[in-house]
């Protein structure tokens, strides 16, 4: 099956019981059983939700894996995969991602010992050098947030395997529309579910998706040992986001296309940052990688004073100034206030994350109106 089809219909089938085309949502904490463990495979639902198992069934049928673990936020599902490893180990990671990210590997897991080192991995032979003898995972997230460099991940996971360390990609800025990590080499890939895949900013859910059922096994294990798993009802958002994933992801690049034009042409704009031009760094590899560029755009300004990034974060009207991404609407961010404010300043300005950076999400709306309010918000 190819993509769209595999969006609409993998893992979905009639319920059983009642012929219901859309999965119901199964809103019970416990199941029937007519003897003790004599039961239909549902026992509780921390362990099983028929909603949640629908859903697991169509991500990994999304991102070519075999199953999918699904959690009750993108950062649940990463909290997953660092309890596989031990105190002592070290997580390599890419030295521009999400704050989040960062603030809980540094401030939760070193709390555990667990250390973490956030390298440039935008050249693969950089990484094969920071590798270290304690080095168990190697994190991965492109394109970056929120600026929007390429890593290599057939490269980055070739380099892994050889030494036997484990590879993670955060996949959630390309969606599985765009980009399939397992196919590139990767082990695990995690999305925040909250973002592209739901699509409609409604619900926050995570998501990690393996190619190796043992790895499966462990990660259901620690799924239903720590217990962070997601309702019924926002499974049933999720699936219901992903009926469209497609159509949304596609008329949302072509639209960042056009955008991130518009403010490379403008006069009162100094850097554009998104994959799609042959100037950006990470193009050719963002080419093999990638169905398309993606529809996060980030840009400074010539007056690059946060007043006046401010004054033109304050001033748009279909754009909302909100955190997140990934919805049919279009947002306007400013990473070092918002998304980033975690991550400490000196840190944030060696990637190039100044306090005048803008981040756009764009939506699905027609692009003439996007760009008519950008123009009139830059003035
Ligand atoms: C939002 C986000 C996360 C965290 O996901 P939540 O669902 O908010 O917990 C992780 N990685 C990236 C790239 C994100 O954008």
């Amino acid at each position: 099956m190819k993509f769209a089809t595999k969006a609409i219909h993998a893992g979905i089938e009639p319920d059983p019981g009642t012929g219901a085309v859309m999965t119901p949502i199964f809103q019970t904490s416990t199941y029937a059983q007519s003897a003790p463990g004599v039961h239909h495979g549902y026992e509780y639902a921390r362990t099983q939700n028929p909603t949640r198992s629908a859903l697991e069934k169509n991500l990994a049928a999304l991102e070519n894996g075999v199953e999918a673990i699904c959690f009750s936020s993108g950062l649940a599902a990463q909290d997953a995969v660092i309890k596989l490893f031990k105190s002592g180990d070290e997580v390599l990671a890419v030295n521009d991602l999400y704050g989040g990210s960062y603030r809980q590997m540094v401030r939760v897991w070193g709390q555990w010992g667990l250390k973490s080192r956030f390298v440039d991995m935008y050249n693969a032979d950089n990484v094969e050098k920071e590798i270290g003898p304690d080095t168990k995972l190697i994190w991965i997230e492109t394109p970056t947030n929120p600026m929007l460099n390429i890593v290599d991940i057939q490269a980055v996971c070739a380099i892994a395997r050889k030494r036997g360390i484990m590879t993670c990609v955060d996949n959630t800025f390309a969606s599985p529309y765009l980009q399939n990590p397992l196919d590139l080499g990767a082990d695990i890939v995690l999305h925040s579910a909250t973002k592209y895949i739901g699509g409609h900013s409604d619900v926050v859910h995570g998501c990690l998706i393996v190619k190796d059922a043992e790895l499966a096994q462990r990660l259901h294990f620690i799924q239903n040992a720590c217990g962070a798993v997601p309702g019924p009802q926002d499974c049933f958002l999720i699936l219901r986001g992903i009926k469209t994933l497609h159509l949304r992801v596609q008329r949302a690049c072509e639209n960042a296309a056009e955008v991130a034009q518009f403010l490379a042409n403008h006069p009162k704009v100094a850097k554009v940052y998104w994959p799609g031009f042959e100037t950006h760094p990470g193009h050719q590899i963002a080419k093999k990688q990638m169905r398309m560029f993606g529809a996060m755009v980030s840009f400074d300004l010539k007056d690059n004073s946060i007043e006046n990034a401010t004054r033109v974060m304050s001033k748009t009207e279909l754009f909302t100034l909100a955190e997140s991404l990934g919805g049919v609407e279009s947002l306007i961010g400013h990473p070092a206030s918002m998304t980033h404010a975690s991550i400490p300043r000196e840190e944030r300005l060696k990637v190039g994350l100044t306090d005048s950076l803008i981040r756009l999400s764009i939506g699905v709306e027609d692009v003439e109106d996007l760009i008519a309010d950008l123009n009139q918000a830059i003035g």
